[in-house]
């Protein structure tokens, strides 16, 4: 998930310490207090577990808890880890007593491997199995004691007995437009261009809550005031950039609106099965799960129930479209 934005010249711009971290407020109060203790202490931290949707600054928080513990982060994901095989090779080779092994996509962790993590986790040791047949043999490999976090936008895919082996179980939340302004502020401040503080806040408030949006909008809507020949980027400019970037004042873009309109006129407001919504805006339901539908939710937009997704009177409201009682065209 985080890939695509890691290899952009913007990673510099990461913030490295949890006081540069915006928002979360109450996640990074506990995590304060346990990065302090585990200092105090001198161990490693609990191993923890990070979920929420893209873009919210999980693998960011990955490297500010190696930050501030002074230790090095390993990068890898769930995918990357298919085979018992790879596990060691990334155990046993790169990683120092202290550090931390950051897996994003922590669900998609093969199977197997998945179950040599478990006594890697709890008691720092990996079982390796040596040759075939009836020559095999297990050796059982000391590891130093390392801080796992995991990282997922699919918490209810964990399997109960991974999640038991964390210590700290946080989820993300989606950031306020202020939030967003205040770091797209910083951005600009770092990267040296004129951001007017309410041209921050509207970028802000059409940003979905992810930071990761928030700053991609933000370089479109610099390439517009670039064009223009402007030295600031004021309100006007992120309006009419937005409006242009197809983004509505909800932060909508035509993908959700896509998503909406069939289930409100294909499917008179549902409730419809998330397979058959899918199908009929030829996209995949899993991508409906973790990317559109999170969003539509944190606005109201949409409920999930038993039956299938509805659309609430909110969605109509904000097409534009007749709503009568119980909430129907
Ligand atoms: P995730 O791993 O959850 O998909 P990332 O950690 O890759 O998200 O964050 C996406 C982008 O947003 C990165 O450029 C990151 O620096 C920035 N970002 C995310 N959260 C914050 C935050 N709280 N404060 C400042 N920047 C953030």
């Amino acid at each position: 998930m985080s890939a695509p934005e890691s290899a952009h010249p913007d990673t510099a711009l990461r913030p490295k310490t949890l006081a540069e971290y915006v928002g979360q407020v109450r996640l990074k109060e506990k995590l304060g207090v346990y990065l302090q203790a585990a200092r105090g202490r001198k161990e490693a931290l609990d191993h923890t577990l990070l979920f929420g949707p893209p873009g919210l600054g999980k693998t960011t928080l990955a490297h500010i808890i190696a930050h501030e513990l002074g230790v090095n982060v390993r990068v890898t994901s769930g995918p990357a880890i298919e085979k018992p095989g790879d596990l060691a090779a990334i155990l046993t080779n790169s990683l120092e007593e202290g550090d931390v092994l950051f897996i994003d996509e922590i669900h998609r962790l093969g199977r197997v491997a998945e179950e040599h993590l478990y006594p890697a986790m709890e008691d720092f040791k990996l079982d390796i199995v040596l040759g075939q047949g009836p020559a095999a043999r297990t050796i059982e490999l000391p590891l130093p004691r390392f801080t796992l976090v995991g990282a997922t936008t699919r918490p209810g895919l964990i399997t109960a007995p991974m999640r038991s082996r964390f210590g700290i179980i946080e989820h993300l939340e989606y950031y306020t437009p202020e939030e967003i302004a205040q770091n797209l502020l910083r951005d600009a401040r770092l990267l040296g261009f004129g951001l007017d503080p309410d041209a921050a806040l509207e970028i802000g408030g059409r940003s979905r809550g992810t930071m990761r949006i928030a700053k991609r909008l933000l370089r479109r809507v610099r390439d517009y005031a670039d064009v223009a020949g402007e030295t600031l980027i004021g309100m006007e400019r992120a309006h009419t950039a937005l409006d242009k970037l197809g983004l509505d004042t909800a932060g909508l873009d035509d993908r959700d609106k896509k998503y909406l309109e069939t289930l409100i006129h294909r499917f008179a407001g549902g409730p419809v099965g998330v397979d058959t919504l899918a199908t009929a805006i030829s996209e995949d339901a899993l991508t409906l799960e973790d990317v559109y539908e999170p969003y539509l939710i944190q606005l109201g937009f949409i409920k999930r129930t038993p039956r299938g997704r509805v659309a609430t009177a909110h969605a109509y409201d904000h097409l534009g479209l007749p709503v009568s009682d119980d909430g129907r065209l």
